[in-house]
C-alpha cells in the first residue's frame, strides 16, 4: 500500500485529460508528474465545446478564477447555436446555453487557450510538468515490484500509479493492455481552421452574417456527407471553422496534414454550400488550415493494465468523433473521477483504479458510441426547411440531462464505498454487469429517416446500431 501523503503519480500526456488529472492531484495533496511530449501548450485555434459536466469542475479550482478565464476565451455572449441548411436556409435555432446557471460553466473556447489557462493553473500549483520531446515515454513498466515509465532521454521514473492519458495514438493501448494498433480511418476527415477579422472583414456582406460585436455568434451547416460550423466571438474579432468531410485516404501515420484551401473549397463545391461558408472559408490564412484526420477506435474491454497499477484514460480510452460534442468532457470525467478515487482508497492504488473503471465505463461507452450515430443523423436527413422543423429534436447537440447534469465527483463520493467492498470481495461479473449503469442511452437513427439507407452508416462499416444499448 502506498503512503497516501507522497503519493506519486505518473501521469503520461497533457492534453485536457493529463492537465485535469495533475491539478486534482495536487489539490488532493498528491505528487503529480506529468510528462508530455510537445514543448509547449497547443496552438490549434479551433472551438472545442466544454459542456457543463466537465466545466462544474474547473469553476471548482481556486474560487472560480480558472472557470473566469476561460468564459472569456471564447464564445459566451452568444443566445443561439443556428442550423443552416447547406444552401443558407435558416433551418431552426436552439438556446447557446439551455440552463441560467451553465453560463458560467460552458467553456466553448480557442481550443489553444483554454489549454494554456489550464496549464498556466497547473504551474501556479507547482506540479511538476516536464515538455518537450525527451518526455516522450517510449516504456511503460507494470511489474509486481515496479511501476514506472521509461522516457526517449533515457529517464526511468518510478512511482506509485501511472495514468496514460496519450491520446488517441496511445502507446500504453499497446504496450499496457497488449492490444494490437486497431486504428481505423472513421471515412472522414475535419477541416479546422482559426482566424482573426479586420474590419474589412468584418464589413464583408457575407461574413458579416455570421458575426455581430455586440454577440458572439454559432453556427452548424447540413449537407450531405458534409457538416460545418462556424463561431465568431471577443466582439467579432475572432473566427473560427470546421468542416467534417468524406475522406477515405490511408492515415498512414500523421494524423495531422497542412489543409489545402483549395481542396475545402472543392468540398463546398460539391456539397453545394452557400456562399455565405465558402467566403469564411476563402479568407482563411492558408497555414491557419489543418486536415485532421478522423480515426476510430473500437471501445476497450478494459482500461487497466495487468497489475491494475496502470490506466488509460480519456482519448486514449474512448477516442470520440468530435459529434458527441463530449470528448474532452468525458475526458476530465475520467480525471475528475480518478484523482477522487485515489483520494477515497487511501494509499491503495489497485482499488482506486478498478473503482475508477466501474464509475467510468458504462457512461463513457454509451456516450463514444453516440458520436456514430449524432455524425450519421447530420449527415443522413435530407436538410430541407421542412425536414429541420420536423427533426430538430433528432439533430439538436445532446444535451440530454443524463449527459450534461452529471457530477463525476458526487457520483463517486456516493458510489465509491459500494463499489470497493464488490471489488475487494471479488464479486463475478462482466465489466459492464459490475459497473454502474451509464445512465442513458442514445438511439439509432428511426429508418424513416434514413434518406440513402445504403451510404448512411459510413464507408468504414461501423454500425451507429451499435448505440441502440441501455446499460
Ligand atoms: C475537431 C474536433 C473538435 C472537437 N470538439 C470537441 C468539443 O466541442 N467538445 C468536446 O468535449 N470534445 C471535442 N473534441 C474531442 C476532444 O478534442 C478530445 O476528446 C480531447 O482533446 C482528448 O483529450 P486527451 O487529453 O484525452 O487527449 P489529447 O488531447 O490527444 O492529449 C494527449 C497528449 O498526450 C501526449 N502524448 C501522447 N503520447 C505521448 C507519450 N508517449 N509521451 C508523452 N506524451 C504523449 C500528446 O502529445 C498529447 O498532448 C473534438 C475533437 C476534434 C478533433
Amino acid at each position: 500500500m502506498a503512503d497516501q501523503n507522497t503519493l506519486n503519480v505518473i501521469i503520461v500526456g497533457g492534453g485536457f485529460c493529463g492537465l485535469t488529472t495533475a491539478i486534482d492531484c495536487k489539490l488532493k495533496g498528491f505528487n503529480p508528474i506529468l510528462l508530455e511530449s510537445h514543448p509547449t501548450s497547443r496552438t490549434q485555434g479551433d472551438v472545442l465545446d466544454f459542456m457543463h459536466n466537465a466545466g462544474r469542475h474547473f469553476l471548482a479550482w481556486d474560487n472560480g478564477s480558472v472557470g473566469k478565464r476561460l468564459l472569456e476565451t471564447g464564445v459566451h455572449t452568444a443566445k443561439s447555436l443556428d442550423y443552416y441548411s447547406s444552401k443558407g436556409d435558416l433551418l431552426f435555432s436552439e438556446p447557446w446555453i439551455f440552463r441560467d446557471d451553465h453560463y458560467y460553466t460552458q467553456y466553448a473556447g480557442h481550443r489553444g487557450e483554454q489549454h494554456q489557462i489550464l496549464a498556466d493553473y497547473a504551474q501556479s500549483l507547482g506540479v511538476d510538468m516536464r515538455f518537450g520531446p525527451g518526455r516522450t515515454v517510449v516504456q511503460y513498466i507494470d511489474t509486481d515490484s515496479e511501476t514506472g515509465v521509461i522516457t526517449q532521454d533515457g529517464s526511468r521514473i518510478l512511482g506509485d500509479v501511472v495514468l496514460a492519458c496519450d491520446g488517441p495514438r496511445s502507446l500504453a493501448r499497446s504496450q499496457v493492455l497488449g492490444l494490437p494498433d486497431t486504428k481505423v480511418n472513421s471515412g472522414y476527415a475535419i477541416y479546422r481552421a482559426y482566424y482573426e477579422l479586420n474590419d474589412e472583414l468584418r464589413s464583408n456582406p457575407l461574413i458579416a452574417r455570421l458575426c455581430n460585436p455586440d454577440e458572439d455568434q454559432a453556427a452548424m451547416f447540413l449537407g450531405k456527407d458534409m457538416h460545418a460550423f462556424v463561431y465568431t466571438w471577443g466582439k467579432a474579432t475572432q473566427l473560427a471553422w470546421v468542416l467534417t468531410h468524406k475522406d477515405d485516404q490511408d492515415i498512414g501515420e500523421s494524423w495531422s496534414f497542412p489543409g489545402r484551401l483549395e481542396d475545402a473549397l472543392a468540398d463546398l463545391e460539391r456539397g453545394g454550400f452557400t456562399d455565405m461558408l465558402r467566403e469564411v472559408v476563402r479568407h482563411t490564412p492558408t497555414d491557419r488550415l489543418v486536415d485532421y484526420k478522423l480515426v476510430w477506435r473500437e471501445p476497450l474491454e478494459t482500461w487497466l493494465s495487468a497489475s491494475k497499477k496502470i490506466a488509460v484514460m480519456g482519448d486514449a480510452a474512448h477516442c470520440h468523433l468530435p459529434t458527441s460534442a463530449q470528448g474532452a468532457c468525458q475526458a476530465v470525467e475520467d480525471a475528475v473521477t480518478v484523482a477522487s478515487c485515489l483520494g477515497h482508497a487511501k494509499g491503495d492504488v489497485k482499488l482506486a483504479l478498478q473503482v475508477f473503471e466501474r464509475i467510468r465505463f458504462n457512461r463513457s461507452h454509451v456516450i463514444h458510441m453516440s458520436s456514430l450515430s449524432n455524425r450519421d443523423i447530420a449527415h443522413t436527413i435530407d436538410w430541407t426547411t421542412e425536414n429541420g422543423e420536423k427533426f430538430s429534436d433528432t439533430l439538436s447537440i445532446p444535451h440530454d440531462d443524463w449527459i450534461i447534469e452529471y457530477d463525476c465527483k458526487a457520483d463517486t463520493d456516493k458510489h465509491f464505498d459500494r463499489l470497493a467492498s464488490e471489488v475487494s470481495s471479488g464479486k463475478l461479473g462482466t465489466i459492464q454487469e459490475l459497473s454502474l449503469p451509464a445512465g442513458g442511452s442514445f438511439k439509432p437513427i428511426p429508418d424513416h429517416l434514413k434518406r440513402d439507407k445504403e451510404t448512411s452508416l459510413t464507408s468504414s462499416g461501423v454500425q451507429a446500431q451499435a448505440v441502440s444499448i441501455n446499460i
